[in-house]
């Protein structure tokens, strides 16, 4: 009967178009057809629309869900969660894990489908979809002992802390990752017994829609994750209406500000993991090929859209021209062009604002004296935007000053490490950053002095379920993956037994 009401409401969903005839958001990704509208924005008022970034073609239009359909699913969420915090935490692992299968089985649709929607490298997807199996693995053989109530010797005859779940937590999410953010997020929150509802980014929304499937493939009863095509207008009234818990973002500062303000005034717990201009310091000891290599690998993650892409180059003078000259061979080398060829490492961005952005911030580098090297675009069609260095960047350019998300990667030259740290801390973000030398010991009290919550030494930054991942500063508040990404949603509680 409910199944019935779920089908229902996703069939609403899609807008009757004859080009678009296969409403199940599984069943699509097989059978996406295109219309040749050139409207490249993916959202209007009442509307969700899917575009190819690739062909520049719309492939999907979705209706907003109304605010009935919306209340409808929080009361399926709100009466699954009580059912679901008391099913036995082993049981509830047993989903987590058929959910790994789940990505497993389907891998090559669900990666497709993301290169469809946002155009990311099909070889990155499916590693992002096998990444995304990884945490549920993880989740499933760690999520039990983590929740083990944790007993405390006090004078009382029995103290403990009890780790129990929020309710409903509303997951908002970006593109980049569109995979892999969700799961992050929404693993550890499921397995801790809250229940999830997505407000997916809206160029993304079959892929939402794939993801709300894979749960329900994976057993998860009805309702522990849900899927809303909404707008940011309709999920700050979540907040507002109290018709939810907790609050987890992924996203813009903008958007961290927004969310973080209506949150604040409700009292919600939240965390934000924001953006971020990591900086990449290359000593001059340092083994300069190497790093200069994974340098240009760093800055291209994701076709240069990646929150932890490294977006500042801090080079000792001494090595700079060495550095400079393996970055841009190295850039040389990637292959750009169609993202569903598997040998494609850079792709379109994922939307034509995106690369209008980008495309502003390199004038504005220009306007200000800044020397480039550009490498050539590679079709006329797409929203691509070729990977450029800026070899003289200044602190009042905007490629320094504010996140850049896209493939442009400014130089910094510096003379001494006080220098080197001066400019990596000169900035409001706080995500991670990379050191290179071959004397670990300099570079791990080096990384002492950096506000980040990350640093790779001779690596670049990559997220890991088994390591704890967010920000300082503007990047963000709280924790995602390991234990401490499961802890932030629950109510740490503590049981005193006098006698
Ligand atoms: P975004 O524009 O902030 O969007 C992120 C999500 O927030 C989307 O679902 C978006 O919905 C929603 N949203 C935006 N404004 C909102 C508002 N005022 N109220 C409610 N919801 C709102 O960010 P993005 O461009 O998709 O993603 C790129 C940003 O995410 C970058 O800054 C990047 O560094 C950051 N990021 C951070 C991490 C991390 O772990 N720290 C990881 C990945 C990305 P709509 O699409 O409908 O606007």
């Amino acid at each position: 009967m409910k199944k019935k009401t779920a089908k229902k409401t996703a069939k609403k969903q899609a807008i009757k178009k004859k080009t678009t005839k296969k409403k199940s958001p599984a069943k699509g990704v097989k059978n996406m057809k295109t219309t040749t509208n050139k409207k490249s924005r993916t959202t209007e008022k009442g509307m969700i629309r899917s575009i190819n970034p690739y062909t520049e073609e719309v492939m999907n239009e979705f209706m907003t869900m109304s605010p009935k359909e919306v209340q409808a699913i929080i009361a399926r969420s709100r009466a699954v969660f009580a059912g679901w915090r008391a099913t036995p935490i082993t049981e509830r692992l047993s989903h987590v894990t058929r959910l790994a299968e789940v990505l497993r089985a389907e891998k090559r649709g669900y990666a497709e489908l993301m290169t469809k929607e946002m155009g990311k490298p099909i070889k990155d997807a499916l590693a992002e979809v096998e990444k995304s199996a990884t945490l549920c693995d993880y989740y499933a053989a760690n999520a039990e002992r983590f929740l083990l109530p944790e007993m405390v010797a006090t004078e009382a005859k029995k103290s403990y802390v009890d780790y129990e779940p929020l309710g409903i937590v509303l997951a908002v999410e970006p593109w980049n990752f569109p995979f892999w953010q969700v799961f992050r997020a929404a693993v550890p929150s499921v397995s801790a017994g809250n229940v999830v509802v997505l407000k997916h980014a809206s160029n993304v929304p079959m892929t939402a829609l794939a993801i709300e499937d894979s749960f329900r493939k994976a057993g998860f009863p009805d309702g522990v994750f849900k899927t809303l095509l909404i707008d940011p207008a309709a999920t700050v009234k979540l907040i507002d209406d109290d018709l939810v818990d907790a609050v987890a973002l992924t996203g813009s500062n903008r958007a961290g500000e927004e969310i973080g303000a209506h949150a604040g005034r409700k009292i919600k717990k939240l965390v934000l993991e924001l953006g971020g201009s990591d900086p990449f310091i290359v000593l001059a000891d340092a083994d300069v090929e190497k790093a200069a290599r994974t340098a240009a690998n760093s800055r291209m993650v994701n076709s240069g859209q990646s929150c932890i892409a490294a977006k500042r180059f801090i080079v000792m003078e001494s090595v700079a021209e060495e550095f400079t000259k393996h970055f841009t061979a190295r850039l040389r080398e990637m292959k750009i062009g169609d993202p569903m060829d598997p040998a494609t490492d850079i792709g379109p961005v994922a939307r034509k604002d995106i690369r209008d952005g980008l495309r502003a911030q390199l004038q504005d580098a220009k306007r200000k004296g800044a020397k480039t090297v550009e490498l050539p675009q590679p079709l006329s069609k797409g929203y691509f935007f070729a990977p450029c260095v800026v070899l003289n960047a200044t602190q009042n350019m905007q490629v320094l000053s504010d996140e850049v998300f896209g493939p442009i990667a400014p130089i910094v030259i510096v003379q001494n490490e006080d220098e080197a740290i001066a400019a990596a801390n000169n900035t409001e973000y706080g995500l991670g950053a990379a050191i290179w030398s071959k004397d670990t010991v300099r570079a791990e009290m080096l990384a002492r002095r950096i506000d980040t919550g990350f640093v790779a030494i001779n690596d670049m930054v990559r997220s890991d379920p088994r390591l704890p991942f967010g920000g300082t500063k503007k990047s963000g508040v709280g924790r995602e993956l390991s234990h401490y990404g499961l802890m932030e949603f629950v109510n740490i509680k503590t049981i005193v037994v006098k006698e």
